[in-house]
């Protein structure tokens, strides 16, 4: 197998891991807190791989958390063709991102950082590897994404009548946690979606060495509010 292939998946793989678990649970949910360090890696890694600062995202997600399923929901796949939803996410974001307030200014270094890595990789395997590795990357986290907000709104049981989206638990793992889907929808602050949630292992390995705090942290949460709070309120002082 090309190793841009391995590439690709890995990189798609950790970048899905680093937006659930940071841009998502912890920005946009406030499901636990992080060491300023870790927070520091992971702004760094989001900001430079996904092109977006993990704020604006969390925003987003915010947005279809209030508006699920309803004209004002960014990537509902009842109100627009899933095949949209599940293809489109980048547009959709870039759409939706209009709608949020910038949290912070563009940081100068990113584009500079990014080129650097590049650089990096093109060096060590080549342009055709790094080819591949991109688009394996791009079909596989954007694949992802897609999944989880057309299959989350579309297929499953819903177990909280109330919520939106579906559980089904046999996505759980592929799908990092949304397997759960209906049942984050309902409890969104939670820091795990359900019983084979696969980031849970992850955070709790966290806990236990003291890059993550769990506890003190894991109930409110507005869903109301279109833009997370500021950074530095969301990690240990
Ligand atoms: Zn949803
Ligand atoms: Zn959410």
């Amino acid at each position: 197998m090309p190793i841009g292939v391995i590439l690709g998946f890995a990189s798609a793989l950790l970048t899905a891991l680093v937006t659930e678990i940071y841009a998502h649970r912890c920005l946009a949910h406030h499901a636990f807190r992080v060491r300023p360090a870790v927070a520091s890696v992971l702004d760094t890694y989001f900001r430079v791989v996904v092109g977006t600062d993990p704020e604006s995202w969390a925003a987003v997600h915010r947005l279809h958390h209030r508006y699920s399923d309803t004209p004002l929901d960014p990537h509902s796949p009842r109100l627009r063709r899933p095949a949209t939803v599940l293809l489109g996410s980048a547009y959709l974001f870039a759409k939706a991102k209009l709608r949020v307030p910038a949290d912070r200014p563009k940081a100068r270094w990113v584009l500079p950082l990014r080129g650097v890595v590049v650089f990096v990789y093109l060096v060590a395997f080549g342009p055709l590897q790094v080819l591949i590795m991109f688009v394996v990357h791009l079909v596989g986290y954007l694949g992802i994404m897609g999944m989880v907000n057309t299959v989350g709104h579309l297929y499953g049981s819903k177990p909280h009548p109330h919520a939106a989206g579906y559980d089904a638990a046999w996505l759980a793992i592929p799908l990092l946690g949304h397997g759960y889907h209906n049942s984050h929808h309902a409890h969104p602050a939670a820091a795990r979606t359900g019983r084979l949630d696969p980031i849970w292992p992850i955070l709790r390995a966290g806990a236990a060495v003291g890059l993550i705090d769990l506890g003190s942290r894991a109930a409110p949460l507005d869903t109301h509010a279109t833009c997370c709070g500021a950074f530095t309120s969301l990690v240990h002082p």
